[in-house]
């Protein structure tokens, strides 16, 4: 048995593999033997893996593919550490969109059939059926589906469901009568995101561009104009109506005249993009007439609080679709106001009006800083940022700053009256309730957004839904069972923890049911159809039982899902033999469902991108505290970023959407698969390239390659690592380092597969392990070795490497494995983690291999500075004192963290055997530097190390040294400082600056 000579990376020139039959074989092997179907296995613990299920209303593209590969290496990563791993998948039917999208095609929509036809590649006689939307969903469902299988996701297809099966919808009517028993859905008026013209509410799903419509509620402050009008203006700040100083309004905008509500209130002026928002919030709207923002400018109106006559001042900042069209000023406590005034003032607005007596600020709060309030705040911060004028962004920052600091650290002067004295955050809420209560104020909501537009192109709105079906976010006990749940799971990267948090305070009422859609009716209302980021929230509980309702056992229809069966599956409640009679279902069958359901569950670890964390994935954690009891809530979320292709967005517009199955086509699925978890960390966009795409092929060619020559020279005899790792017969440098290197890197690479740090996982085995096989490759080369122990431990290193990879490139680790094994047909190519034997990593072995890397490096450094072309090379390692010397400077290092000279010329001084070394400062300083420029890991093992065996290091090396060098014929001695022969050998008393891991060079 001997190490093929062709191998040292002479497998450039080799065939490349077909990587299409390859995978083709490989996925009929696991097909055939159901090795993704996971049953309840009392010897084993599960591990349920799931990922947010796909909307089947368009193709995957690659930028789809990051979540599920992520989710399916993690599966496999599981399934190698002989976990019972379940990886279920469904496909997400409901909502709107796909009734959008049937409708833009019916209406003769060229870009959509155009994007379908030549993008993704769906032939005519499809589209043509789109017109029946139902039927766009069961087409890219199989799309995807091929495409999640052409991947090699190792899915149980068993437990496959789509959200409009009736025993689906069986299963969100139980969870909504329990929700609505629990007092969690409520019906009433709320404000929501709202399509005009499909008159339906909108999330997150129904908007262009996957905004997730995020509104606030402002009061709307009413300003009398005499006795017949009232100018409102909309506020966030209601406490700072003390302190208006002037109204801005747009002289360039037309303003309406309208009567707003019943009765012979005053009419309102507003503006006319003002009327749609106040319409749709339950107002009744009529409009008078119009009027020019210039006719009101200089006229007054009256404060309603204060009753101080206010003048109307022009501004062409003031945009019509803000509010009302119309602002309130608090220069003292409102930066943009003071600094508009200051334009004002010298002339510097774009209306040349002239203004003889302009207001001055009123100070209404005082803070820390501003103790009284005598100074008037945003002037100070205006000068201190150095704005110029009203339109400097630098006013956003100011705003901001202000703001923040007298909310939490102001109070309310003495001029606020019974406010007075009161901090900010407290007099802002009473103050909107006196407005609220007198009529002198009213709620407005807004959109957060700047835009929010339908998947239909309409302009979404904020609309006030009356007896609309709400789920009640804004119930306090819930929330705080949500924030119960996410601070005791696990949340990859943490850094997300808070986002999570933050969504759950933020959360309100949200509606759930819309009139049209695909999906289940509200169980008691069934004018209602439940809304897609509603039924998505527990339907990791139906994977579970989904297998029992597949449709091919007629007995068990949707007509025996019962709420009460339900209850026992997933509740434990009830008794088995009255459910049994009610849903006519065995009691064996019941029993089956509730053991399955309590082996899988919780969820284990969800994936998810991080678009969903304000949405799916907190209302995920919602549903699940409200339903099940604390043992199935969630154990882990996992969230990554998105996918960008050669750094930019992927989108119709820029031309680069690359087709999921295309890529596959085109580069093979262990390729696409590295490429999309290798190029970032997990909450960073990946950026994918086809010059990325190449390199990670040809390297998982060459490990391929490798692999099948290591196999041809060691067909049978299987290598235990175990074996090598004991036999003291491995005495070669190289050889212990390497295997201990193997070591490091299944401990690092476990340590991280753990925390899915997947881009540093795969950075180890295909660049570090890459340049470890290099060195060792080198190493045996120089020294002319090809005997059977060099092979096994080539084998071990690549077996190492093929299961490393498994979690990432299945279908290339199957490949090389069974032809390791000599099992071709994969039914013993079982891939089991590699557990680390951390007593086998060997320091000095490592050591000893940097001496002689930095060694060369050091040569070669001093080559190129003096262009010397020596014809021998004497190196000196230094004597057994200066190691002692280095010892005791280490040690002191490591237990202070960092040392002074001083200490350590004290410490060097009480100690005999080495306080001569005090005279050579010059040595101890640099001996210090040396360590201080290791890292801290480093340095313990180079404590635990000690001395090294430098000469025989090195002069084992010899041969691959000068090789390195580019000369073969260059001679190597070496001498040890603590031999006489090193100083007959020293004509230029080189040997004295030798230092531990640090030889002396003299060239000859
Ligand atoms: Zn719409």
């Amino acid at each position: 048995m001997h190490l093929p000579d062709s191998y040292v990376r002479t497998q450039k020139h080799a065939a490349r593999p077909d990587w299409h039959l390859i995978e083709k074989k490989w996925r009929q092997i696991w097909n055939e033997q159901k090795i993704f179907e996971s049953n309840p296995d009392p010897t084993k613990q599960k591990y349920l893996v799931t990922v947010a299920y796909p909307y089947p209303n368009s193709p995957q593209h690659i930028g789809h593919g990051r979540t599920y590969t992520l989710a399916d290496a993690h599966a496999r990563y599981k399934r190698m550490r002989g976990y019972n791993v379940l990886f279920p998948m469904g496909f997400h039917y409901t909502g709107t969109p796909i009734l959008a999208m049937s409708r833009r095609l019916v209406s003769g929509d060229t870009e959509l059939y155009n994007t379908f036809l030549n993008v993704y590649g769906v032939p005519s006689k499809a589209i043509e059926s789109f017109n029946e939307p139902v039927n766009i969903a069961r087409f890219f469902h199989q799309e995807i589906k091929q495409g999640m299988n052409e991947m090699g996701f190792s899915i149980d297809w068993r437990r496959e469901f789509t959200t409009i099966d009736e025993t689906f919808s069986k299963f969100i009517s139980w969870q909504f009568n329990l929700l609505k028993k629990k007092g969690l859905i409520i019906q009433g008026s709320h404000p929501v995101g709202w399509c005009p013209r499909d008159q339906n509410p909108v999330s997150q799903h129904d908007t262009l561009g996957d905004i997730e419509p995020n509104f606030i509620e402002y009061t709307l402050v009413k300003f009398n104009l005499g006795d017949i009008y009232v100018l409102p203006v909309a506020t966030l700040r209601p406490e700072t109506i003390y302190g208006v100083t002037n109204l801005w309004i747009n002289p360039h905008v037309k303003y309406v005249v309208a009567h707003v509500g019943e009765g012979n209130e005053p009419m309102w002026i507003i503006s006319r993009d003002a009327v749609k928002k106040l319409e749709h919030q339950g107002h009744k709207v009529d409009i008078d007439h119009e009027i020019a923002g210039m006719e009101l400018v200089g006229k007054y109106v009256n404060n309603p609080i204060t009753q101080n006559k206010l003048p109307i001042y022009p501004a062409s900042f003031v945009d019509p679709k803000g509010g009302s069209g119309l602002v309130m000023s608090v220069p003292a406590h409102a930066p943009y106001d003071f600094q508009a005034l200051l334009d004002l003032k010298i002339g510097n607005s774009s209306v040349g009006l002239h203004i003889s007596d302009i207001v001055k600020p009123i100070t209404i709060i005082e803070s820390e800083g501003n103790e009284g309030g005598n100074v008037v705040p945003s002037q100070i911060i205006i000068e201190r940022l150095g704005i110029k004028d009203q339109h400097d962004p630098l006013l956003e920052k100011a705003t901001t700053e202000l703001y923040s600091h007298e909310f939490y650290k102001g109070r309310m002067k003495e001029n606020t009256g019974k406010y007075a004295g009161m901090t900010v955050s407290e007099a802002k809420d009473l103050i909107r309730s006196e407005l609220l209560q007198n009529g002198i104020g009213e709620i407005l909501y807004e959109f957060v957004n700047k835009s929010v537009k339908c998947r239909c192109g309409e302009e979404c709105v904020v609309k006030v839904l009356n007896d609309q079906w709400f789920l009640d976010y804004s119930n306090v006990q819930w929330k705080g069972l949500a924030h119960q749940c996410i601070n005791g799971m696990d949340i990859v990267p943490d850094e997300i923890r808070s986002e999570f948090n933050y969504v759950v305070d933020w959360l309100k009422e949200r509606a759930c049911a819309r009139k049209s859609g695909l999906g289940t009716r509200l169980p008691w209302d069934q004018e209602w159809i439940i809304e897609s980021l509603s039924d998505s929230v527990i339907y990791t509980a139906y994977y579970i039982i989904s297998r029992y309702f597949d449709g091919t056992d007629n007995k068990k229809t949707a007509e025996n899902l019962t709420d009460s069966l339900f209850d026992y599956i997933f509740l434990g409640e009830g008794s088995l033999k009255e459910i049994s009679e009610r849903s006519k279902l065995s009691e064996e069958i019941i029993r089956n469902m509730r053991t399955e359901f309590t082996y899988f569950y919780p969820v284990d670890t969800r994936h998810s991108g991080r678009d969903l964390v304000p949405n799916h994935l907190t209302f995920f954690v919602f549903n699940h505290v409200a339903i099940f009891d604390k043992a199935n809530w969630p154990i882990q979320i996992v969230v990554n970023g998105s996918v960008l292709m050669d750094g930019k967005k992927m989108s119709k517009s820029f031309g680069n959407i690359i087709p999921l199955r295309q890529a596959v086509k085109d580069h093979s699925a262990d390729t696409i698969r590295v490429a999309l978890l290798s190029s970032a960390e997990l909450l960073q966009d990946a950026d994918f390239s086809f010059e990325a795409l190449r390199g990670i092929r040809s390297r998982l060619d060459d490990i391929h390659q490798m692999g099948l020559l290591l196999s041809s020279s060691n067909t049978n005899n299987l290598s235990l690592p175990e074996q090598l790792y004991n036999n003291r017969s491995v005495a070669e440098f190289e050889d212990r380092w390497i295997l201990s290197v193997i070591q490091r890197r299944i401990r690092d690479t476990t340590e991280l597969m753990e925390r899915l740090r997947v881009r540093e996982v795969l950075h180890t085995i295909l660049y570090s392990m890459e340049q470890d096989l290099q060195w060792y490759n080198k190493r045996i080369k120089s020294k002319g070795r090809s005997e059977t122990l060099v092979t096994k431990i080539l084998t071990v290193f690549l077996e190492t490497r093929i299961k490393l990879l498994a979690p990432f490139a299945p279908f290339m680790a199957a490949e090389v494995w069974s032809s390791i094994v000599g099992d071709a047909t994969g039914t013993r190519a079982n891939l089991v983690w590699p557990n680390s034997m951390e007593e086998c990593i060997d320091p000095a072995a490592e050591e000893t291999e940097d001496l002689i890397k930095n060694l060369i490096q050091d040569i070669q450094n001093i080559l190129k500075v003096t262009k010397i072309k020596p014809t021998h090379i004497r190196i000196y390692t230094s004597a057994s004192w200066k190691w002692k010397v280095y010892q005791i400077i280490l040690e002191l290092i490591i237990t202070n963290r960092n040392s002074s000279l001083g200490d350590v010329m004290k410490v060097l001084g009480d100690n005999s055997e080495v306080s001569r070394a005090r005279s050579d400062v010059k040595l101890i300083k640099k001996i210090m530097e040396d360590i201080l420029s290791t890292t801290i890991d480093r340095r313990s093992l180079k404590l635990s190390t000690k001395k090294l065996d430098e000469p025989r290091t090195i002069e084992d090396a010899a041969s691959l040294i000068s090789s390195e060098l580019g000369d073969e014929n260059i001679g190597i001695s070496v001498f040890s400082e603590d031999d006489e022969d090193a100083k007959r050998n020293d004509p230029q008393s080189k040997a004295k600056f030798s230092r531990p891991f640090k030889p002396a060079i003299y060239l000859v």
